[in-house]
């Protein structure tokens, strides 16, 4: 496991925005962030999942999040251009962006792969993130120092059978990571990819429906971390992909 012990209070004043923030890993990342003292912007699919969140990092002290209902399958440039724009006039700038939202589709044969399918984990696993970095990168580039996460996976990393435009979405995300870290290597803005590795989640259950899920590590014990990456004091890595459970 990764190791790192954030300061108390290292994320004070930042603004931090996570997709896919209501369930699984996504959400430990936020109340985590906010945990930290960062003001958390929530995105995600499903509204009563964000409250629920929401309610939680109220209770547990942490600044008042925000919460963006948006589902990126269906979002254009227009919905990411509209949210940075309300983004930088509430906030000025954002200091970190993880995205961690995406969609597993239907495991099987590349034979048998639907274009709809194709489609579907093309436009939330990839289009999605071009479109809203491209759009926030101005109110990125006002803060002090920001980091951007991308999420891939062991699949993204190795291809293999059966795991179709899935891997092919997390291949695709390592792509766009590395471009955006080269382009913006001598700026303030960092770019990197955490592979999370087996983890207890939803998602982790319906691709492997059979296996022992309390043998896996939780969210919570994955998150050192997504830490390290938000911490602009200690971390100064660009360009890089990290296991969050190195073997
Ligand atoms: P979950 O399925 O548990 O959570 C995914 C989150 O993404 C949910 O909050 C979901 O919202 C959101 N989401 C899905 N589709 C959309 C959409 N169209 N619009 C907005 N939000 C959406 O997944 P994990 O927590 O397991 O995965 C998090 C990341 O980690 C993913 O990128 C995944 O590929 C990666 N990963 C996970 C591994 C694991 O073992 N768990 C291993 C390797 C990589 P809602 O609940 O509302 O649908």
């Amino acid at each position: 496991m990764h190791t790192y012990t954030p300061k108390n209070h290292y994320l004070e004043k930042k603004t931090i925005l996570v997709t896919g923030a209501g369930d699984g890993i996504g959400k430990q990342a936020a109340l985590h962030y906010a945990k930290y003292g960062a003001t958390v912007i929530l995105l995600g699919k499903t509204v009563a999942k964000l409250e629920s969140v929401y309610d939680q990092i109220i209770k547990n002290g942490g600044n008042e999040p925000a919460i963006v209902p948006l589902d990126l399958k269906g979002a254009t440039a227009k919905h990411y251009r509209d949210m940075a724009s309300t983004i930088g006039d509430q906030f000025g700038c954002l200091d970190g962006l993880l995205h961690n939202a995406s969609v597993l589709g239907h495991l099987g044969p590349f034979a048998q792969i639907s274009e709809q399918d194709w489609q579907n984990i093309m436009q939330v696993n990839v289009t999605s993130q071009f479109l809203m970095t491209q759009a926030l990168l101005t109110i990125l580039k006002k803060s002090s120092h920001s980091s951007v996460i991308f999420t891939t996976s062991s699949v993204g990393l190795n291809g293999r059978a059966y795991w179709g435009p899935y891997a092919i979405s997390k291949f695709a995300t390592q792509g766009m990571m590395q471009i955006l870290a080269d382009e913006y290597e001598n700026s303030h803005m960092r770019f990197n990819c955490i592979n999370p590795g087996a983890t207890k989640t939803a998602m982790r259950a319906k691709a492997f429906p059979a296996e022992n899920a309390d043998n896996l590590k939780t969210p919570d014990q994955i998150m050192p971390l997504y830490l390290y990456l938000m911490d602009y004091q200690t971390s100064t890595e660009n360009g890089k992909t990290f296991e969050a459970q190195p073997k």
